[in-house]
């Protein structure tokens, strides 16, 4: 026997796009659609704003792939960062966890992932050419790999330092405190700023 609607189908509707956050569940999207409802005029209307400000004004920074309301992005733009040395990051998560734990002040490349060929994840799926266009543009001394130390990571951290070989570049990585298999978004701010400080040259 078919479920009675209990609501129009622009609840269900609301509760569907809210169960596909990371971390939600179709019960907890149930329950979260439900809050925003209730706090309407606080919380649903405000949410509703910003969301439509998103979807309007950010976008992918074209120098450094991270996400921002201006390209290139408040960073890259930054006259106060230190333009010799890049720090490579898997995904934006982990740019903001380094920018939290203060421990450098330079600027970035989000590769917007790993390479996992049974995943059918190539290089050309990743910011890879332009990271290689980047340091051989020959400002830089240093490319520090701040790369998750999963398998699919260090796969990635390799292929890269084979890419950027042949370059007149300084390549560093991360070294102690980054647990194996661990994520950077998950560490907290000071093993976080250990690994940075104590990064060896590969
Ligand atoms: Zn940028």
């Amino acid at each position: 026997m078919a479920q009675k609607s209990v609501a129009g189908p622009e609840i269900e509707r609301l509760i569907q796009l809210l169960a596909k956050l990371p971390g939600l569940g179709p019960r907890s999207a149930r329950r979260a659609a439900l809050h925003l409802i209730k706090k309407k005029d606080q919380l649903l209307v405000p949410l509703a704003d910003a969301m439509g400000v998103a979807v309007r004004e950010i976008g992918i920074c074209s120098v450094c792939g991270t996400v921002d309301t201006c390209d290139p992005c408040t960073i890259c733009s930054d006259p106060q960062r230190d333009r010799s040395v890049l720090v490579v990051v898997e995904d934006v998560a982990d740019l903001w966890a380094l920018e939290r734990a203060g421990a450098v002040n330079a600027r970035y490349h989000v590769l917007g992932g790993t390479l996992s060929p049974l995943d059918g994840v190539g290089p050309e799926d990743l910011n890879l050419a332009s990271l290689v266009e980047r340091c051989a543009a020959g400002d830089l001394a240093e490319v520090i790999l701040a790369i998750n130390a999963t398998v699919e990571g260090q796969t990635t951290a390799h292929y890269i330092m084979d890419q950027l070989s042949h370059l007149d570049v300084t390549v560093t990585r991360l070294a102690h405190g980054v647990p194996v298999g661990g994520e950077l978004d998950y560490l907290d701010e000071g093993t976080l700023a250990q690994a940075l400080k104590a990064r060896t040259r590969v």
